[in-house]
């Protein structure tokens, strides 16, 4: 089996598993960023919290947000989980928003993947894989977030070997979305809910549906990653 069939394969487990989520293209650009840094997708118990927060006031707008103050940022995104942690990183990128789109909430992103993922890693507290979650779930561009979910659950089902490539860990995931955007998105999300569910610091093989996929030994490296 090659690594793009092993990817479907555990895409195919993983839906029959779990729901797919709603990917919210209903709602603006801007709004998809801000739930995507908050962590809260469709049928988070914090979502319409957000979704009041982002509909009116000054997290509404790119403008709102880098004319609110930190203080006042801290005190709107208290119901928030983990919001007013948060504030300063949101005001950073309502910044960087404001100086390519303006105040547009749907901009059209006609730069390249690149320029956007090295200018969004320059502020200061979003890493590698949030800015490409960001730029996933945001605009819908089409780069997978390698964040240590999947890169764990790469690694002990040996689809990845350690030290890891970040490119050749982009590659495998990519390729087994079929570079879909749709598919990116989904994967992402189920990897993330098994994450939560079974392959965290230590691995809960049992009852996980990827249990079936799992090196011959069991999980390879469990304890490195
Ligand atoms: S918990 Fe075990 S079976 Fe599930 S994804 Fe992690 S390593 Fe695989």
């Amino acid at each position: 089996m090659t690594e793009n069939s092993r990817l479907h394969q555990a895409a195919l487990l993983l839906r029959s598993a779990y729901c797919s989520r709603d990917g919210l293209d209903h709602v603006s650009c801007w709004s998809r960023c801000l739930r995507t840094l908050f962590g809260i997708a469709a049928g988070h118990p914090a979502e319409a919290t957000i979704t009041g927060l982002l509909a009116s006031g000054p997290l509404a707008t790119p403008s709102g947000t880098t004319g609110a103050s930190a203080g006042q940022l801290i005190e709107i995104l208290q119901p928030v989980p983990r919001g007013p942690q948060k504030a300063s990183v949101v005001r950073a990128l309502a910044g960087w928003w404001a100086t390519q789109f303006g105040d547009e909430c749907n901009p059209d992103w006609t730069g390249s993947i690149s320029t956007y993922r090295e200018a969004l890693r320059q502020i200061r507290g979003l890493g590698p894989a949030v800015v490409d979650e960001l730029l996933l779930f945001g605009p819908g561009l089409a780069v997978f977030p390698v964040d240590r979910t999947a890169l764990r659950v790469a690694v002990r089902h040996g689809w990845l070997d350690l030290p890891v490539d970040d490119e050749d860990a982009q590659s495998l995931f990519a390729r087994g979305a079929d570079r879909s955007v749709t598919e990116m998105r989904e994967l992402s999300q189920l990897l993330t809910k098994v994450g939560e569910e079974h392959c965290g610091r230590e691995p809960q093989c049992d009852g996980c549906p990827l249990q079936s996929m799992l090196p011959e030994g069991g999980p390879r490296n469990p304890q490195s990653c």
